[in-house]
């Protein structure tokens, strides 16, 4: 009689904290929802204000009659200004994703499009730091594929980014392939810059983090851009792999379906290598 009495008062404890651990969950959830709902907002409260500073500092800016130092001021307030909208564009991404509120709009995208829209925006930049730019496509390539164009071209030109800031010299270079096997895609961003420690490889990938903690007195930028990048590149159905060696360079691959709704079976193909 005491051992089943013994037994319940134990059910019962384990009950109790069975209880209490819902319970937290669903506080955790709901907290994690109002976060979301607040940056959200916030976002859209900041941009509003930080738009009109953006339009007025460019007409100051490139206004002749004003004297030289104001319109080198107003390029200031110009490009401090930008700088602003995209953490708030970044932080309002992030937010969406971690809410599941982040929409694909999923179409027929001509890939030769996509590279070329990279190189006419990275050309100059290569220009400007002298360095080599090789684009290419491999030949057995299909003209299109369904995907999110544009949720596909902030993952590129994010990697892009990446790849010319932490570049002084060499290439950036953006190779297209596919696997017809798997039927997927890959885009691969390489670079010749400072590469990434071992050590620190799978830390980039996280929000706010970055490589090293004087890269970002020395470099700028959030830590945000790569942790959105994989989190669209999930949500397309694939994935960001990251090579690197220090001082020799870094290469990250996005690989994401030919066709966005054949993502169950990328998946589960994922799950079993
Ligand atoms: P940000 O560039 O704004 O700091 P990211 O999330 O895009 O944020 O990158 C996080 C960190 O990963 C960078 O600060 C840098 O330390 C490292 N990193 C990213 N791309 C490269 C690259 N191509 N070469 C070297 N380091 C890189």
């Amino acid at each position: 009689e005491e051992r089943t009495s013994l037994l319940e008062e134990k059910n019962q404890l384990i009950q109790e904290r069975n209880i209490d651990i819902q319970q937290k969950a669903e506080q955790l959830e709901q907290s994690t929802k109002y976060k979301s709902e607040f940056l959200a907002n916030m976002s859209h409260e900041l941009r509003t204000p930080l738009n009109s500073i953006l339009l007025l500092s460019k007409l100051m800016a490139d206004n002749e009659d004003l004297d030289k130092e104001y319109t080198e001021y107003a390029a200031v307030i110009q490009s401090s200004g930008q700088g602003l909208l995209s953490l708030i564009d970044e932080i309002l991404d992030l937010s969406k994703i971690e809410a599941g509120k982040m929409d694909l709009e999923i179409h027929d995208v001509n890939v030769a499009e996509v590279l070329t829209d990279m190189k006419s925006l990275f050309k100059p930049i290569a220009q400007d730091k002298k360095l080599a730019l090789d684009f290419s496509l491999t030949d057995n390539l299909p003209d299109l594929i369904a995907t999110d164009k544009m949720r596909l071209e902030q993952i590129l030109k994010n990697l892009l980014s990446n790849a010319f800031k932490f570049t002084t010299e060499g290439t950036v270079s953006l190779l297209i392939d596919i696997n017809s096997q798997q039927k997927t895609i890959s885009f691969k961003v390489k670079d010749t810059g400072i590469g990434i420690p071992p050590s620190k490889m799978s830390l980039v990938f996280e929000a706010f983090q970055q490589a090293d903690g004087s890269t970002r007195r020395k470099f700028g930028g959030t830590g945000l851009g790569l942790s959105i990048s994989r989190e669209l590149a999930k949500l397309l159905g694939g994935d960001i792999k990251l090579e690197s060696e220090e001082n020799v360079g870094s290469e990250f691959t996005l690989t994401i379906p030919l066709n966005y709704h054949d993502k169950e079976a990328f998946l589960a193909e994922q799950k079993k290598v």
